[in-house]
Protein backbone atom coordinates (compact mmCIF):
# COMPACT_ATOMS: atom_id res chain seq x y z
CA UNK A 1 0.00 0.00 0.00
CA UNK A 2 1.35 3.40 -0.98
CA UNK A 3 2.34 5.57 2.27
CA UNK A 4 3.42 9.18 2.42
CA UNK A 5 7.17 9.50 2.29
CA UNK A 6 7.11 11.00 5.79
CA UNK A 7 5.81 8.23 7.50
CA UNK A 8 7.84 5.41 4.86
CA UNK A 9 10.91 7.07 6.09
CA UNK A 10 10.81 8.11 9.17
CA UNK A 11 13.30 7.05 11.54
CA UNK A 12 13.26 3.88 14.04
CA UNK A 13 16.45 4.02 16.34
CA UNK A 14 18.23 6.71 17.21
CA UNK A 15 21.40 6.14 14.68
CA UNK A 16 18.82 7.08 12.54
CA UNK A 17 17.69 10.23 13.91
CA UNK A 18 18.67 13.61 11.85
CA UNK A 19 20.08 16.32 13.47
CA UNK A 20 19.02 16.15 17.03
CA UNK A 21 22.12 14.79 18.25
CA UNK A 22 21.96 16.28 22.14
CA UNK A 23 18.08 14.99 22.48
CA UNK A 24 19.47 11.05 21.52
CA UNK A 25 22.33 11.62 23.54
CA UNK A 26 20.14 12.47 26.62
CA UNK A 27 17.45 9.49 25.47
CA UNK A 28 20.68 7.01 25.26
CA UNK A 29 22.48 7.97 27.98
CA UNK A 30 19.47 7.57 30.22
CA UNK A 31 18.14 4.18 28.55
CA UNK A 32 22.04 2.90 28.75
CA UNK A 33 21.92 3.68 32.72
CA UNK A 34 18.22 3.08 32.93
CA UNK A 35 17.61 6.04 34.36
CA UNK A 36 14.79 7.22 32.26
CA UNK A 37 12.86 10.15 33.49
CA UNK A 38 8.85 9.93 34.24
CA UNK A 39 8.46 12.73 32.27
CA UNK A 40 9.90 14.57 29.55
CA UNK A 41 8.77 18.04 27.33
CA UNK A 42 9.64 17.77 23.31
CA UNK A 43 9.62 21.17 22.28
CA UNK A 44 10.39 22.45 18.65
CA UNK A 45 8.77 23.54 15.56
CA UNK A 46 6.53 21.52 13.68
CA UNK A 47 7.73 18.24 11.24
CA UNK A 48 11.33 18.13 13.47
CA UNK A 49 11.03 14.79 14.27
CA UNK A 50 9.10 14.83 18.09
CA UNK A 51 6.94 12.25 17.53
CA UNK A 52 9.33 10.13 15.61
CA UNK A 53 11.80 10.24 18.53
CA UNK A 54 9.14 9.83 21.21
CA UNK A 55 7.95 6.65 19.82
CA UNK A 56 11.17 5.60 19.42
CA UNK A 57 11.91 5.84 23.25
CA UNK A 58 8.91 3.94 23.80
CA UNK A 59 10.34 1.18 21.80
CA UNK A 60 13.73 1.65 23.41
CA UNK A 61 12.59 1.59 26.89
CA UNK A 62 10.51 -1.27 26.75
CA UNK A 63 12.91 -3.42 24.28
CA UNK A 64 13.95 -6.99 25.64
CA UNK A 65 17.53 -6.63 23.27
CA UNK A 66 18.40 -3.44 23.73
CA UNK A 67 21.94 -2.32 22.24
CA UNK A 68 23.96 0.52 23.75
CA UNK A 69 20.52 1.72 24.38
CA UNK A 70 19.11 1.21 20.99
CA UNK A 71 15.85 -0.48 20.50
CA UNK A 72 16.52 -3.79 18.49
CA UNK A 73 13.35 -3.67 16.27
CA UNK A 74 12.70 -7.42 16.30
CA UNK A 75 12.01 -8.17 19.83
CA UNK A 76 8.51 -9.46 20.90
CA UNK A 77 8.22 -5.73 22.72
CA UNK A 78 9.75 -4.26 19.70
CA UNK A 79 6.98 -5.78 17.31
CA UNK A 80 4.00 -4.85 19.55
CA UNK A 81 4.85 -1.22 20.25
CA UNK A 82 0.81 -0.60 20.45
CA UNK A 83 0.43 -2.75 23.70
CA UNK A 84 2.36 -0.35 25.27
CA UNK A 85 2.73 2.73 23.59
CA UNK A 86 -0.54 5.39 24.11
CA UNK A 87 -0.51 8.20 21.63
CA UNK A 88 -3.33 10.94 22.81
CA UNK A 89 -3.76 14.19 19.74
CA UNK A 90 -3.89 16.76 22.33
CA UNK A 91 -5.21 19.28 19.53
CA UNK A 92 -8.14 17.07 18.61
CA UNK A 93 -11.13 16.23 20.63
CA UNK A 94 -10.32 12.44 21.33
CA UNK A 95 -7.18 14.17 23.48
CA UNK A 96 -9.74 15.29 26.38
CA UNK A 97 -11.97 12.09 25.93
CA UNK A 98 -8.53 9.85 26.72
CA UNK A 99 -6.74 11.73 29.41
CA UNK A 100 -11.04 11.91 31.25
CA UNK A 101 -10.30 7.98 32.40
CA UNK A 102 -6.24 8.67 32.30
CA UNK A 103 -6.25 8.34 35.90
CA UNK A 104 -7.27 4.90 36.20
CA UNK A 105 -6.01 3.63 33.53
CA UNK A 106 -2.76 4.73 33.82
CA UNK A 107 -2.15 2.47 37.04
CA UNK A 108 -1.86 -0.80 35.00
CA UNK A 109 0.65 -2.07 33.97
CA UNK A 110 1.05 -3.17 30.34
CA UNK A 111 0.09 -6.49 28.72
CA UNK A 112 4.11 -6.51 27.59
CA UNK A 113 7.16 -4.44 27.86
CA UNK A 114 7.78 -2.64 31.69
CA UNK A 115 6.99 0.57 30.32
CA UNK A 116 3.84 2.17 29.80
CA UNK A 117 4.49 5.43 27.39
CA UNK A 118 1.89 7.86 27.22
CA UNK A 119 3.03 10.27 24.04
CA UNK A 120 0.82 13.48 24.14
CA UNK A 121 1.05 15.26 20.80
CA UNK A 122 0.28 19.29 20.77
CA UNK A 123 -0.06 18.98 24.80
CA UNK A 124 -0.23 22.85 24.53
CA UNK A 125 -4.07 21.96 23.35
CA UNK A 126 -5.38 19.98 26.06
CA UNK A 127 -8.01 21.47 28.13
CA UNK A 128 -7.19 22.82 31.71
CA UNK A 129 -8.96 19.26 33.55
CA UNK A 130 -6.93 17.59 31.28
CA UNK A 131 -3.59 18.85 32.89
CA UNK A 132 -5.39 18.75 36.12
CA UNK A 133 -5.44 15.09 35.63
CA UNK A 134 -2.19 14.78 34.38
CA UNK A 135 -0.65 16.67 37.32
CA UNK A 136 -2.28 14.10 39.68
CA UNK A 137 -0.39 11.62 37.85
CA UNK A 138 2.99 13.55 38.06
CA UNK A 139 3.20 14.26 41.33
CA UNK A 140 3.40 10.45 42.44
CA UNK A 141 4.01 9.02 39.03
CA UNK A 142 4.12 5.03 39.11
CA UNK A 143 7.12 3.20 38.23
CA UNK A 144 5.90 1.96 34.78
CA UNK A 145 4.61 5.35 33.22
CA UNK A 146 6.48 7.71 30.92
CA UNK A 147 4.90 10.56 29.66
CA UNK A 148 6.04 12.32 26.78
CA UNK A 149 4.78 15.80 25.84
CA UNK A 150 5.36 17.01 22.59
CA UNK A 151 4.54 20.91 20.99
CA UNK A 152 5.58 23.83 19.35
CA UNK A 153 4.00 25.99 22.01
CA UNK A 154 5.41 25.03 25.62
CA UNK A 155 4.90 28.52 26.66
CA UNK A 156 1.14 27.93 26.46
CA UNK A 157 1.53 24.86 29.06
CA UNK A 158 0.77 25.09 32.61
CA UNK A 159 4.12 25.88 34.55
CA UNK A 160 2.97 22.97 36.93
CA UNK A 161 3.39 20.53 34.74
CA UNK A 162 6.65 21.98 32.73
CA UNK A 163 8.01 22.10 35.71
CA UNK A 164 7.83 18.48 36.33
CA UNK A 165 9.04 17.62 33.03
CA UNK A 166 12.71 17.49 31.30
CA UNK A 167 12.41 19.67 29.16
CA UNK A 168 14.43 19.04 25.60
CA UNK A 169 14.07 21.20 22.84
CA UNK A 170 14.37 20.06 18.78
CA UNK A 171 15.90 22.43 16.48
CA UNK A 172 14.66 23.46 13.63
CA UNK A 173 16.52 21.79 10.32
CA UNK A 174 19.44 23.40 8.34
CA UNK A 175 18.64 23.47 4.77
CA UNK A 176 21.73 20.88 3.72
CA UNK A 177 19.99 18.46 6.39
CA UNK A 178 16.54 18.35 4.51
CA UNK A 179 18.40 18.41 1.17
CA UNK A 180 20.44 15.27 2.21
CA UNK A 181 17.42 13.80 4.07
CA UNK A 182 15.74 14.31 0.58
CA UNK A 183 17.79 12.89 -1.55
CA UNK A 184 18.58 9.74 0.46
CA UNK A 185 14.84 9.07 0.54
CA UNK A 186 14.53 9.83 -3.56
CA UNK A 187 17.04 7.69 -3.69
CA UNK A 188 15.41 4.65 -1.55
CA UNK A 189 12.31 5.11 -3.71
CA UNK A 190 14.12 5.61 -7.02
CA UNK A 191 12.74 8.70 -7.38
CA UNK A 192 14.87 10.25 -9.99
CA UNK A 193 15.36 14.62 -8.77
CA UNK A 194 17.69 17.28 -9.92
CA UNK A 195 19.81 18.59 -7.11
CA UNK A 196 18.53 22.53 -7.84
CA UNK A 197 15.34 21.02 -7.34
CA UNK A 198 16.51 19.21 -4.13
CA UNK A 199 18.10 22.32 -2.88
CA UNK A 200 14.71 24.76 -4.03
CA UNK A 201 12.93 22.27 -2.11
CA UNK A 202 14.88 22.06 1.04
CA UNK A 203 14.84 25.92 1.00
CA UNK A 204 11.18 26.14 1.03
CA UNK A 205 10.92 23.39 3.71
CA UNK A 206 11.82 26.26 5.93
CA UNK A 207 13.53 23.40 8.55
CA UNK A 208 10.58 21.18 8.90
CA UNK A 209 11.76 17.70 7.36
CA UNK A 210 7.94 17.00 7.35
CA UNK A 211 6.94 19.75 4.86
CA UNK A 212 10.16 18.52 2.57
CA UNK A 213 9.35 15.18 2.42
CA UNK A 214 5.42 16.22 1.30
CA UNK A 215 7.11 18.38 -1.22
CA UNK A 216 9.08 16.02 -2.57
CA UNK A 217 6.27 13.65 -2.92
CA UNK A 218 3.73 15.99 -4.19
CA UNK A 219 6.49 17.14 -7.17
CA UNK A 220 7.35 13.56 -8.32
CA UNK A 221 3.99 12.67 -8.46
CA UNK A 222 3.49 15.86 -10.70
CA UNK A 223 6.82 15.16 -13.04
CA UNK A 224 6.83 13.04 -15.99
CA UNK A 225 10.81 11.89 -15.45
CA UNK A 226 13.19 13.59 -13.15
CA UNK A 227 11.81 15.92 -11.22
CA UNK A 228 12.89 19.04 -11.97
CA UNK A 229 12.88 22.35 -10.51
CA UNK A 230 10.34 23.69 -12.57
CA UNK A 231 8.10 20.56 -11.74
CA UNK A 232 8.64 21.44 -8.23
CA UNK A 233 7.52 25.29 -8.86
CA UNK A 234 3.95 24.43 -10.58
CA UNK A 235 3.39 20.98 -8.09
CA UNK A 236 4.08 23.50 -5.34
CA UNK A 237 2.13 26.37 -6.98
CA UNK A 238 4.51 28.91 -7.34
CA UNK A 239 4.96 31.35 -10.41
CA UNK A 240 7.59 29.96 -12.78
CA UNK A 241 10.73 32.13 -12.72
CA UNK A 242 10.10 34.05 -15.59
CA UNK A 243 6.94 35.67 -13.58
CA UNK A 244 9.12 36.58 -10.75
CA UNK A 245 11.61 38.11 -12.99
CA UNK A 246 9.27 39.88 -15.26
CA UNK A 247 7.39 41.37 -12.59
CA UNK A 248 10.89 42.63 -11.02
CA UNK A 249 11.88 44.30 -13.92
CA UNK A 250 8.46 45.87 -13.90
CA UNK A 251 9.42 47.43 -10.23
CA UNK A 252 12.98 47.90 -10.86
CA UNK A 253 11.50 50.15 -14.53
CA UNK A 254 8.83 52.08 -12.25
CA UNK A 255 6.92 50.61 -14.61
CA UNK A 256 3.78 50.68 -12.57
CA UNK A 257 1.44 49.83 -14.95
CA UNK A 258 3.38 46.67 -15.94
CA UNK A 259 3.12 45.85 -12.13
CA UNK A 260 -0.83 46.18 -12.60
CA UNK A 261 -0.42 44.62 -15.42
CA UNK A 262 1.42 41.47 -14.49
CA UNK A 263 -0.21 40.75 -11.03
CA UNK A 264 -3.69 40.73 -12.80
CA UNK A 265 -2.57 38.15 -15.43
CA UNK A 266 -1.25 36.13 -12.18
CA UNK A 267 -4.42 35.84 -10.71
CA UNK A 268 -6.36 35.00 -14.14
CA UNK A 269 -3.78 32.14 -14.08
CA UNK A 270 -5.01 31.26 -10.60
CA UNK A 271 -1.52 32.66 -8.58
CA UNK A 272 -1.31 31.97 -4.88
CA UNK A 273 -0.25 35.46 -3.58
CA UNK A 274 0.82 34.88 -0.35
CA UNK A 275 2.98 32.30 -2.25
CA UNK A 276 3.92 34.40 -4.94
CA UNK A 277 5.11 36.87 -1.73
CA UNK A 278 7.08 34.46 -0.50
CA UNK A 279 8.91 33.85 -3.47
CA UNK A 280 9.46 37.29 -4.70
CA UNK A 281 10.97 37.47 -1.00
CA UNK A 282 13.24 34.75 -1.99
CA UNK A 283 14.12 36.02 -5.09
CA UNK A 284 14.71 40.14 -3.48
CA UNK A 285 16.89 38.56 -1.09
CA UNK A 286 18.76 36.77 -3.44
CA UNK A 287 19.21 39.92 -5.80
CA UNK A 288 20.09 41.71 -2.49
CA UNK A 289 23.24 39.03 -1.51
CA UNK A 290 24.27 39.10 -5.10
CA UNK A 291 24.43 43.08 -5.17
CA UNK A 292 26.32 43.45 -1.71
CA UNK A 293 28.73 41.19 -2.54
CA UNK A 294 29.42 42.45 -5.75
CA UNK A 295 29.78 45.65 -4.49
CA UNK A 296 27.86 47.53 -6.72
CA UNK A 297 26.64 50.88 -4.84
CA UNK A 298 23.43 51.57 -5.88
CA UNK A 299 21.18 48.18 -6.48
CA UNK A 300 21.62 47.13 -3.15
CA UNK A 301 19.71 49.55 -1.61
CA UNK A 302 16.84 48.83 -4.29
CA UNK A 303 16.52 45.38 -3.02
CA UNK A 304 17.26 46.14 0.69
CA UNK A 305 14.15 48.32 0.44
CA UNK A 306 11.74 46.04 -1.58
CA UNK A 307 13.11 43.20 1.00
CA UNK A 308 11.54 45.42 3.40
CA UNK A 309 8.67 46.07 1.82
CA UNK A 310 7.96 42.34 1.26
CA UNK A 311 8.94 41.20 4.65
CA UNK A 312 6.56 43.82 6.48
CA UNK A 313 3.73 42.01 4.32
CA UNK A 314 4.62 38.82 5.51
CA UNK A 315 5.06 40.31 9.02
CA UNK A 316 1.02 41.42 8.85
CA UNK A 317 0.59 38.12 7.95
CA UNK A 318 -2.49 39.17 5.39
CA UNK A 319 -4.47 36.48 4.04
CA UNK A 320 -5.25 35.68 0.19
CA UNK A 321 -8.36 37.18 0.36
CA UNK A 322 -6.33 40.30 -0.16
CA UNK A 323 -3.73 38.80 -1.14
CA UNK A 324 -3.29 40.62 -4.52
CA UNK A 325 -3.86 43.98 -3.20
CA UNK A 326 -1.46 43.97 -0.42
CA UNK A 327 1.25 42.37 -2.97
CA UNK A 328 0.59 45.41 -5.20
CA UNK A 329 0.79 48.28 -2.74
CA UNK A 330 3.96 47.16 -1.38
CA UNK A 331 5.49 46.31 -5.21
CA UNK A 332 3.89 49.93 -6.25
CA UNK A 333 5.47 51.68 -3.20
CA UNK A 334 9.41 50.20 -4.05
CA UNK A 335 8.66 50.82 -7.56
CA UNK A 336 8.02 54.59 -6.90
CA UNK A 337 11.38 54.48 -5.26
CA UNK A 338 13.17 53.18 -8.37
CA UNK A 339 16.51 51.70 -8.19
CA UNK A 340 18.62 55.13 -7.75
CA UNK A 341 17.01 55.99 -4.65
CA UNK A 342 19.09 56.49 -1.59
CA UNK A 343 19.42 53.75 0.72
CA UNK A 344 16.98 54.12 3.50
CA UNK A 345 19.30 52.99 6.31
CA UNK A 346 23.00 53.02 5.53
CA UNK A 347 24.10 50.17 4.35
CA UNK A 348 25.66 47.38 6.34
CA UNK A 349 28.76 47.10 4.27
CA UNK A 350 30.69 44.04 5.63
CA UNK A 351 33.36 46.25 7.50
CA UNK A 352 36.50 44.37 7.46
CA UNK A 353 36.93 41.87 10.36
CA UNK A 354 40.38 41.57 11.44
CA UNK A 355 42.64 38.67 11.10
CA UNK A 356 43.10 38.57 15.13
CA UNK A 357 39.52 38.76 15.89
CA UNK A 358 39.01 36.43 18.46
CA UNK A 359 35.43 33.54 17.31
CA UNK A 360 32.75 34.36 20.06
CA UNK A 361 29.65 31.44 20.50
CA UNK A 362 26.71 33.16 20.14
CA UNK A 363 24.29 30.20 21.46
CA UNK A 364 24.25 31.55 24.74
CA UNK A 365 22.30 34.86 23.95
CA UNK A 366 18.91 32.84 23.13
CA UNK A 367 19.73 32.03 26.79
CA UNK A 368 20.46 34.97 28.23
CA UNK A 369 17.48 36.60 26.59
CA UNK A 370 15.40 34.55 28.85
CA UNK A 371 14.48 32.20 26.32
CA UNK A 372 11.25 33.44 25.78
CA UNK A 373 12.27 35.38 22.32
CA UNK A 374 11.85 32.83 19.70
CA UNK A 375 12.38 34.81 17.00
CA UNK A 376 15.66 35.90 18.47
CA UNK A 377 16.87 32.28 18.99
CA UNK A 378 16.23 31.56 15.48
CA UNK A 379 17.71 34.77 14.38
CA UNK A 380 21.02 33.69 15.98
CA UNK A 381 21.19 30.16 14.51
CA UNK A 382 23.79 30.02 11.52
CA UNK A 383 25.06 33.60 12.58
CA UNK A 384 29.05 33.55 13.65
CA UNK A 385 30.93 36.05 15.59
CA UNK A 386 34.20 37.62 15.96
CA UNK A 387 35.27 39.74 18.67
CA UNK A 388 38.47 42.16 19.21
CA UNK A 389 38.55 45.00 21.73
CA UNK A 390 35.07 45.94 22.31
CA UNK A 391 34.39 45.51 18.39
CA UNK A 392 31.81 42.76 17.64
CA UNK A 393 31.47 41.71 14.03
CA UNK A 394 28.24 39.71 13.19
CA UNK A 395 27.37 37.54 9.83
CA UNK A 396 24.17 36.36 8.76
CA UNK A 397 23.89 33.73 6.79
CA UNK A 398 20.91 35.57 4.74
CA UNK A 399 19.68 39.67 4.27
CA UNK A 400 16.05 38.41 6.11
CA UNK A 401 18.25 37.88 9.16
CA UNK A 402 20.20 40.89 8.96
CA UNK A 403 17.32 43.18 8.57
CA UNK A 404 15.78 41.69 11.65
CA UNK A 405 18.95 42.02 13.40
CA UNK A 406 19.50 45.72 12.77
CA UNK A 407 16.10 46.54 14.41
CA UNK A 408 16.30 48.02 17.72
CA UNK A 409 15.47 45.57 20.08
CA UNK A 410 17.35 42.80 18.37
CA UNK A 411 20.38 44.98 18.86
CA UNK A 412 19.72 45.32 22.03
CA UNK A 413 19.39 42.22 22.65
CA UNK A 414 22.81 41.56 20.99
CA UNK A 415 24.42 44.18 23.08
CA UNK A 416 22.96 43.48 26.43
CA UNK A 417 24.08 39.52 25.79
CA UNK A 418 27.41 40.42 24.63
CA UNK A 419 28.13 42.56 27.05
CA UNK A 420 27.39 40.10 29.67
CA UNK A 421 29.44 37.43 28.14
CA UNK A 422 32.70 39.89 27.53
CA UNK A 423 32.30 41.50 30.46
CA UNK A 424 32.57 44.83 28.79
CA UNK A 425 30.72 47.78 26.51
CA UNK A 426 30.75 46.58 23.01
CA UNK A 427 30.43 47.96 19.47
CA UNK A 428 28.53 45.91 16.91
CA UNK A 429 28.45 45.56 13.37
CA UNK A 430 26.36 43.54 11.63
CA UNK A 431 27.24 42.05 7.53
CA UNK A 432 26.11 39.20 5.80
CA UNK A 433 28.65 36.17 5.71
CA UNK A 434 30.49 36.27 2.46
CA UNK A 435 30.60 32.32 2.28
CA UNK A 436 27.91 29.83 1.37
ZN1 LIG B 1 13.57 -5.09 20.89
Amino acid sequence: MHQALNRAHRPHRFDQVVGQAHAVTIFRNALRRDRLGHAYLLSGPHGVGKTSLARIVAMAANCLNPQDGEPCLSCETCLNASLYTVEIDAASNNGVDDTRDLRERAQFVPPIGRRKVYIIDEAHALSPQSFNVLLKILEEPPDHLIFLFATTSPEKMPITVLSRCQRINLRRFEDDEVSAQLTAVAGREGLSVSPDAVGWMAKKAEGSMRDGLAMLELAASYAEDEVTTADARTALGSVPEEEIAALLSAVQAQNGEAVLDRTAALEREGADFVQLGHDLLDEVGRRMTAAYREGDGQSPAFWLNLCRELLALEAAGVGSQVGRLALEARLLAAAAFGPKTAVLAPAPAATAVPAAAEPVALDPLAKMSGGGERWFAILLQGARARHQDGEVWIEFPSPGSLIRAEQEDARRLFEKGLERMLGQSVQIHFGISKER
